[in-house]
């Protein structure tokens, strides 16, 4: 039977512009197993063509190719794919061996595409090199090999998957005489199991070696001449699968291949890690800026408390000539008001509290000393705060360790405490007349007031209702600024602040600011990420760049791949294993530096401030590396389907 059917072939090529030269005519030419053929012609001649349609590297001709039967021109893709590397091992003139892998590498890389597991694909390649007389050199590398033991490196290889054909095109064009022979019996005792070999060659000495010559000429079949009697050994095939590179193996190539250029993706692992780095730490910090606000707000605050405050339009507070109460917090609230807050459900009690700015002052020991803001006492205040005494009960007074230190000029300021000070605050009467407010007090103890941020708080304390006993000896009704109305349960504190709103008067102005800082936080977190991200594009299309050069730097290495039956989709894979590693490297150098500068940052500002701000946690090392490693995966999109699509023709064409 016939092996290889050659059929009316016919091929041009066109030349820039319109121009086409016409390079093989009518070919007509058929092949059996075990025959030795010399396709012999002068350069020019149009055999490499030839080799390139036989072998499935070249489909735009006309006529037929017909193996064991089937037409390539039927055949898909894929197909061709496997054609090309299981029945067909492609031997070059410039040996094309890939230059980074090892000689046994270089032969177990054909056999990757195949379904062979790793230690057998070793043992086999191993087999193939000693019968080619290079076992002493498996671990070296082809520029380390002589032309002749390069070429024996390209044959090892073109057995590795056991093929029907062998093509060889100028075999022994870049060897010495001697070298050519040897050469020549390995080809001829590979015939011998049955193979068809189809060499290419210019030399009348080299073709006579064979058992058929045939000669070209100007693209035609000029000469057909039988030699000997080709071998009759019936080549025993065993049932082969073809199948792609398995993820690991294009992992593994990938690896070896960054290896090669260490150096470069080093670097551009590290430029890619700035832009995940800064993310991260922008992330981190906002996370930890904005639980430490979360913190303090907690610990000022009770979380059964809605604090209630009656806010007034802005003009109506500037149409109004110094109210009565000019007080913080908003403005007073009426008995009815208080009855409503109270008669709230879930409310289970209601304090009173006021804040009375501007119009107070102290007198301790003769001497008068400013009051900036005075206080009522509430339950929102810490007990644990208090560094000396007690809170303070009927006409008694607590002293803020800073009201207290400005109080004792010389002496210990603890020292205030049971200790007679008098209160004045200067009210209006009903005519506009002025009222002094007075009152004694008994220092009760004093407290550390918590830093409030950009609020102030009073600097003296006093209960709601000794306040509100001083005012009525002038016949003055107190009322409250603030109103803090306590749930029985924590679940029904949203609620409240509902009806409260629902009933017209708003939340404290502690809270909502609290609640906007924590919002501006948020938004410049976001705002800095966002900037952080757009380094996370350059690193993208650095990436980008990158394998587009790599895949320029190896279109010859692609080019042998798709020649010893690459498909499309392994070469992909290959470039898209290799952008994923870059991220996943990039992302773990980010991930690692963002750590260890949260730790140093982390310690300086413990050391100044009092909390470890930046917040690095699992969740966002993972985040950081999944993104770097899908941002170069993006990347590598365009590059790998470049690569994918390279001619394997041209590309190994390319210098
Ligand atoms: P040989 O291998 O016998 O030296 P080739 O098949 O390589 O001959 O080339 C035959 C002719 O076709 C030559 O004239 C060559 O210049 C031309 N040729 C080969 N490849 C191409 C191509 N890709 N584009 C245009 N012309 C080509
Ligand atoms: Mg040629």
């Amino acid at each position: 039977m016939k092996l290889l059917e050659i059929k009316h072939v016919n091929k041009s090529y066109k030349l820039a512009g319109k121009e086409k030269i016409t390079v093989l005519r009518d070919i007509n030419v058929s092949f059996k197993s075990g025959e030795f053929v010399s396709i012999l012609g002068e350069s020019g001649s149009g055999k490499s063509t030839l080799m390139n349609i036989i072998g499935g590297m070249d489909s735009d001709y006309e006529g037929d190719v017909i193996v064991q039967g089937k037409a390539l021109r039927s055949m898909e893709e894929n197909e061709i794919d496997s054609y090309r590397n299981d029945k067909i091992g492609f031997i070059f003139q410039s040996f094309n061996l890939i230059p980074h892998l090892t000689v046994l590498e270089n032969v177990t890389i054909a056999m990757q595409m195949m379904d062979r597991g790793e230690k057998e694909r070793i043992k086999r390649a191993t087999e193939i090199l000693e019968e080619v007389g290079l076992q002493e050199h498996v671990k070296k590398r082809p520029n380390q090999l002589s032309g002749g033991q390069k070429q024996r490196v390209a044959i090892a290889r073109a057995l590795a998957n056991d093929p029907d054909i062998i093509l060889a095109d100028e075999p022994t064009g870049s060897l010495d005489q001697e070298t050519s022979g040897q050469i020549l019996e390995i080809l001829d005792s590979i015939a011998k199991n049955g193979v068809l070999i189809i060499t290419v060659t210019h030399s009348q000495k080299v073709a006579d070696f064979g058992s058929r010559i045939v000669s070209v000429e100007d693209g035609r079949i000029k000469e057909d001449q039988s030699l000997k009697e080709r071998y009759t050994s019936v080549k025993e095939t065993e049932q082969k699968k073809g199948k792609s590179l398995s993820l690991m193996a294009s992992f593994k190539l990938a690896i070896k291949n960054m290896q090669l250029k260490a150096k470069r993706n080093i670097l551009v692992a590290l430029g890619g890690s700035i832009g995940i780095f800064s993310v991260l730490l922008m992330l981190s910090l906002g996370n930890g800026v904005t639980g430490y606000m979360n913190d303090e707000i907690n610990s000022t605050m009770n979380p059964l408390l809605v604090d209630v405050v009656k806010q007034v339009e802005k003009e109506e507070v500037q149409d109004q000539h110094g109210p009565p109460n000019q007080q913080m917090g908003g403005e007073p609230f009426s008995e009815e008001d208080i009855t409503k807050i109270s008669g709230l459900e879930n409310v289970e009690r209601v304090e009173k509290a006021t804040t009375i700015t501007g119009k107070t002052n102290v007198v301790y020991r003769d001497k008068n000393y400013e009051l900036s803001a005075l206080g009522t006492v509430t339950d929102t205040i810490n007990e644990d705060n208090i560094e000396k005494g007690t809170l303070p009960s009927e006409n008694e007074v607590l002293l803020t360790t800073s009201y207290a230190q400005s109080l004792s000029s010389n002496e210990a300021y603890e020292s205030l405490v049971g200790e007679t000070i008098k209160l004045f605050v200067n009210e209006m009467g009903e005519n506009n007349q002025p009222l002094t407010v007075e009152r004694e007090l008994v220092v009760s103890g004093i407290y550390v007031q918590e830093n409030m941020g950009p609020m102030e708080g009073a600097g003296v304390y006093v209960s709601y209702s000794t306040l509100e006993d001083a005012y009525s000896e002038q016949n003055l009704t107190l009322q409250p600024t603030q109103l803090n109305a306590y749930a029985a349960n924590q679940g029904d504190v949203e609620g409240i602040k509902m009806d409260v709103e629902e009933a017209g008067f708003a939340s404290s102005p502690i809270a909502s600011m609290m609640e906007q800082v924590t919002t501006y936080l948020d938004m410049a977190t976001l705002l800095l990420s966002g900037i952080a991200g757009i380094s996370l594009l350059v690193s993208g299309i650095m990436i980008l760049v990158v394998l587009y050069i790599s895949v320029v730097e190896r279109t010859r290495e692609i080019g042998i791949l798709r020649a010893i039956g690459a498909r499309k989709k392994d070469i992909r894979r290959i470039f898209f294993s290799e952008s994923a590693l870059m991220g996943l490297m990039s992302g773990v150098i980010a991930v690692a530096g963002a750590f260890i500068i949260s730790i140093i940052l982390n310690n300086f500002l413990s050391n100044s401030f009092g909390a470890e701000l930046i917040q690095l946690t699992p969740e966002y090392m993972l985040f950081g590396i999944g993104v770097s490693t899908l941002i170069s995966v993006i990347a590598g999109i365009l590059p790998s389907s470049k690569a994918a699509k390279l001619d394997p023709m041209e590309s190994l064409r390319y210098e």
